[in-house]
């Protein structure tokens, strides 16, 4: 399994000189630390030894798992590898690939709501991508529009609109 975290700094109570001078100059959360730990303890007794895990993302009542692996290994089958991660960190959890697709990355986050579709339009020579999301029917976008904004920007380091249909 990777992690951002050493395997030893997964069974010790500190952080080795190595994984903690990565914390203090912020390539890794203490969420990092926590979610990598948890994820070594659910390999003792689930096998995701084949897991990859890269960093979270902190929505406050969401937690966004990010995984270059296959996402179905972190969810698990009938979503208990999920369900064991959103017990232990007492929020919801949503595993998300991350790869160079980044027309899938958005999918997955905006899902269950639907990409309509993303566009490139250019003004004053800057790039600004267009999002068309359509919402699920009666039901509230579980990360608000401004959150998808900075979140979707922070991403792909380019100027973001979201529509929502
Ligand atoms: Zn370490």
């Amino acid at each position: 399994m990777r992690t951002p975290i050493c395997n030893g700094c997964a069974w010790a109570k500190s952080l080795c000189p190595e994984c903690k001078q990565k914390l203090d100059r912020g390539a890794l959360s203490q969420l990092d630390v926590d979610v990598s730990r948890i994820l070594y303890r659910i390999n003792e007794t689930h096998n995701i030894s084949r897991a990859s895990f890269l960093n979270s993302v902190d929505f406050g009542n969401v937690v966004i798992l990010l995984t270059d692996s296959e996402p179905g290994i972190l969810i698990g089958r009938r979503g208990k590898v999920v369900s064991a991660l959103s017990l232990a960190l007492g929020r919801k959890v949503r595993i998300i690939k991350k790869d160079g697709d980044i027309k899938r990355l958005i999918a997955d986050l905006v899902s269950p709501a639907r990409l309509l579709g993303i566009n490139a339009v250019y003004s004053a020579g800057q790039e600004k991508l267009k999002i068309r999301i359509c919402a699920p029917e009666g039901k509230a976008l579980y990360l608000d529009e401004g959150t998808l904004q900075s979140v979707i920007k922070s991403w792909i380091e380019k100027d973001v609109d979201i529509i929502i249909e």
